[in-house]
């Protein structure tokens, strides 16, 4: 493809909240792509918090964590799914972040004296973002996806910025504006007035969006897309209908098949260049379409109500049933409320059980019962960071019998902390952005499951934890039967070699696979995660009706850790 100048496309909201910005984003850079275009995306999200490291999943879900370690908004997972390229901190800016460097530099005595202003100076920082993420980057487009929606206070200095932009880089930027076309059922009518009056406020504040795209249950007719247009300001065929989904997936085509893409390389004054190369893309969606069969997998956590808050597991599961001809059938379990009473009711049928990541007491002892469930009846598991986390707990509870053993961060007092603060932990004190982020190398014992399932030693995987394996009560463990299968080797605070456990499986076990590391956030369309799309498989060869592990042998005959582990422990 020749190259252009970077071009810019600004995506904002109208009429309602979770319109679906991220997926009309990401599916426009996944046909740009498909035609050659090097395309990322970007978010500005008006919240004042740093980056949502600190949200509770409960206020935007899950937090994403790219390579480069910065805990981000979920819709830059949507991103990497759709494009299969790695967003970064620069993909990621929040009002919060903005108005950081805006102080920072006042504070400095950058601004030589001047009255600091929301405009020019935010709006400049703002500015200055965007055109950071292509500096350097030789992108052919950048889109920009605005959070919030248009009229909303936070958005206003967003808006501001995209329209000094369009004034500086004309043909070089356009805009796209996502609104909602509602249908009165007792009208039986499509209603396009809240269209005109979110266009109409932009308008007001200096923006003409270049493309409308209608997000509605019903099919636009010729007759509404001409009104849309005509009080809009755009042309007809730059109004596009963008109904339901089966699954997210199809948008993509879906907005192909309206233009969408063309509209955008015209507006750009860029050549269409190919047919946009989409043969992969369809035959996953055959796959995900025809499933041949299906199983249910158990998801225990305790933010289950919230779908959003798994997003990048429940996505790799889709990804990895597809591979598998099988549709994944996730089953949300609400760790809180599991007891040994009722574990094999509300597991039964479920032929793997995945235990969450996750912070703080909240749901630990239900997590437990799961995995010793899992455990104990061969069903194949998969701890992801905090569920490996109590895989390891459990372990030391009721196999190696360590009454309370615990993580440090649920009981500090415990008598065996077989999950411990990191070293490089124990001193912060801030919560933001310092926990043990982003990718880090692993490298995989040869015998261990794990490196049949990655078919490579050597790997790379996002963290986002603080606490982790006592490597004190590792013998203990390997002894007993659960064995470390992937480690990291890093450095101390003090400047000492450290060997890290990345992972832990129990061979005895058809698939017991616990990891520190999040693999969910790499699993995208074209690279289905290896570990989900085996843990699938495994599920999917699940026998209910296998022999049960034989109750624990060592936990009859040790009781306590070894003694020089004992003495040690209680060093520490
Ligand atoms: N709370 C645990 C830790 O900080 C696990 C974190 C997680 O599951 N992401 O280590």
């Amino acid at each position: 493809m020749q190259k252009h100048k970077t071009k810019f496309i600004f995506v904002t909201g109208g009429v309602a909240s979770s319109l679906g910005k991220g997926i009309i984003s990401a599916s426009l850079a996944r046909l740009l792509l498909s035609r050659g275009y090097k395309t990322t995306i970007q978010k500005l999200d008006p919240y004042i918090n740093i980056d949502p490291g600190t949200l509770n999943p409960y206020e935007h879900g899950e937090c994403y964590v790219t390579e480069d370690g910065a805990e981000t908004d979920l819709d830059l997972g949507h991103y990497e799914r759709f494009t299969n390229v790695p967003t970064s901190q620069a993909n990621n800016v929040t009002t919060g972040r903005i108005y950081q460097s805006v102080i920072e530099k006042e504070r400095r005595g950058d601004y030589l004296g001047s009255t600091v202003q929301v405009i020019p100076h935010v709006t400049d920082e703002i500015k200055r973002r965007v055109r950071l993420l292509a500096e350097g980057n030789n992108f052919d487009v950048i889109i920009t996806e605005i959070g919030g929606t248009v009229g909303d206070i936070e958005s206003l200095p967003y808006i501001e910025a995209v329209r000094q932009l369009t004034w500086e880089m004309g043909d070089d930027v356009m805009v796209i504006h996502l609104t909602y076309v509602p249908y009165l059922a007792a009208a039986g009518e499509l209603k396009t007035k809240p269209t005109q009056h979110s266009v109409k406020t932009m308008l007001e504040q200096g923006l003409q969006p270049d493309i409308i795209v209608c997000r509605t249950e019903h099919p636009i007719s010729k007759g509404i897309r001409a009104k849309v247009a005509l009080f809009c300001n755009v042309r007809p065929e730059c109004v596009i209908e963008s109904r339901d989904a089966k699954n997210i997936y199809e948008v993509p085509l879906m907005m192909q098949k309206e233009g969408l893409d063309k509209q955008v390389l015209k507006i750009l004054k860029l050549p269409y260049g190919g047919r946009p190369d989409l043969t992969n893309w369809r035959s996953f969606l055959r796959k995900l379409e025809h499933p041949r069969t299906e199983v249910q997998i158990a998801l225990v956590g305790k933010y289950v109500e919230l779908k959003d808050a798994y997003k990048s597991i429940l996505e790799a599961f889709l990804q990895a049933g597809a591979v598998n001809l099988c549709k994944v059938r996730v089953k949300m379990v609400q760790s809180e409320h599991l007891t040994q009473a009722d574990v094999a009711e509300k597991l039964a049928g479920c032929r793997g059980i995945l235990v969450a990541p996750g912070f703080g007491n909240r749901g630990i002892e239900g997590k437990l019962v799961a995995i010793e469930y899992a455990r104990r009846n061969r069903v194949p598991f998969l701890g992801i960071c905090l569920g490996m986390q109590c895989s390891v707990i459990e372990f030391a509870r009721n196999v190696l019998g360590w009454k309370g053993a615990n993580s440090t961060e649920m009981d500090a007092k415990t008598k065996y902390p077989v999950i411990h603060i990191m070293d490089n932990q124990k001193n912060i004190r801030n919560m933001g952005g310092t926990m043990r982020l982003g990718a880090y190398p692993c490298t995989l014992e040869n015998t261990s499951r794990l490196r049949s399932v990655y078919g490579r030693k050597d790997i790379s995987e996002r963290h986002r934890h603080r606490y982790e394996f006592n490597n004190l009560y590792l013998k203990d463990f390997e002894k007993a039967g659960m064995k470390v299968a992937g480690t990291n080797k890093g450095v101390s605070d003090s400047g000492k070699p450290v060997t890290r456990v990345e992972a832990v499986e129990i061979p005895a076990h058809p698939f017991f696979v616990g990891v520190q590391y999040h693999p969910e956030y790499k699993s995208t369309v074209e690279n289905p995660h290896p570990l989900f799309v085996a843990f699938v498989k495994a599920a999917m060869e699940f026998d209910a009706g296998q022999p049960k592990a034989a109750p624990e042998v060592a936990e009859k005959k040790k009781k306590t850790a070894s003694k020089s582990t004992k003495s040690q422990a209680r060093k520490r």
